[in-house]
């Protein structure tokens, strides 16, 4: 089944509003030909709202990179889903590992905001992946596979795959300038989306668009592009310039097509 490329930007904890106006300003004009692709920036809360406002109508979409499963109550700090879309916000980073490494979130919170991200319209980019003692001890599909079944405990059978995204980011690949081998990326997302057909079938399997993040840049994009089971891609570091992250959505968009 074909599916759309996607090339996310995530700005971690980086840039003010007036740094995130001009960056959608320099993004806008250099991204005009790249229909091929979805492009979604995921944002800090406090430039969400003006990022929303100036993407809107555009082909790309504005993202939280967090956001708490129960939409109000005593949950000081926290942002819901109603807020989110209320500011025009379109989909939404789940379990990004600095999240789970640094903030304890359990697969068991992971899965519950996917699955609120989805009945609420929003699109959760939902991360996995191994740190390098995991790997380096044969433990990489353990922790892998058992991210994506918890989501899958949670997430109701209506869900269709259209509905939500994976990204596979090794920890020890990110921000570290340690690309995961095009092959390991691969090996990855091909064992994801084999798991993905045994929990929800073939139709859903092939229609699930996977990520791959760690290190990604405008050298390595094409060769990571050109994996069957890769997607896309999240990126971090080198989508804090415009120009370069313009350059992987451009790559993204024309890696497909043929
Ligand atoms: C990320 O933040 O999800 C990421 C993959 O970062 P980097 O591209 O900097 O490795």
């Amino acid at each position: 089944m074909a599916r759309r490329p996607m090339m996310a930007a995530n700005w971690k904890m980086n840039k003010l509003v007036g740094e995130a106006r001009e960056y959608i300003e320099q993004l806008l004009p250099r991204i005009e030909d790249a229909g091929g692709a979805d492009i979604a920036v995921f944002v800090p809360f406090t430039a969400l709202n003006e990022v929303a406002r100036m993407t809107r109508d555009t082909p790309i979409v504005a993202g939280a990179q967090n956001f708490y499963y129960e939409d109000s109550g005593a949950f000081t700090g926290e942002v819901s889903a109603p807020m989110l879309l209320d500011i025009g916000a379109g989909a939404v980073v789940v379990g990004h590992s600095e999240r789970r490494e640094v903030f304890g979130e359990t697969d068991e919170m992971v899965a519950r905001k996917a699955v609120r991200a989805v009945s609420a319209g929003l699109l959760p980019v939902v991360c996995v992946g191994e740190t390098k003692e995991e790997r380096d001890s044969g433990g990489m599909w353990e922790k892998v596979s058992g991210q994506i079944r918890a989501v899958f405990d949670h997430l109701g059978d209506e869900t269709s795959g259209g509905d939500i995204v994976f990204a596979y980011e090794p920890i020890w690949a990110i921000g570290t300038g340690d690309t995961a081998t095009p092959e390991d990326a691969q090996d990855a997302t091909g064992k994801i989306r084999g798991l993905l057909e045994e929990v929800r079938g073939e139709d859903f399997a092939g229609a699930v668009r996977i990520l791959y993040g760690g290190s990604v840049k405008p050298e390595n994009v094409g060769e990571i592009m050109a994996q069957e089971d890769v997607d896309g891609g999240l990126v971090g570091g080198a989508s804090l310039k415009a120009e370069s992250f313009a350059e992987l959505v451009n790559a993204a968009s024309n890696a497909k097509s043929g």
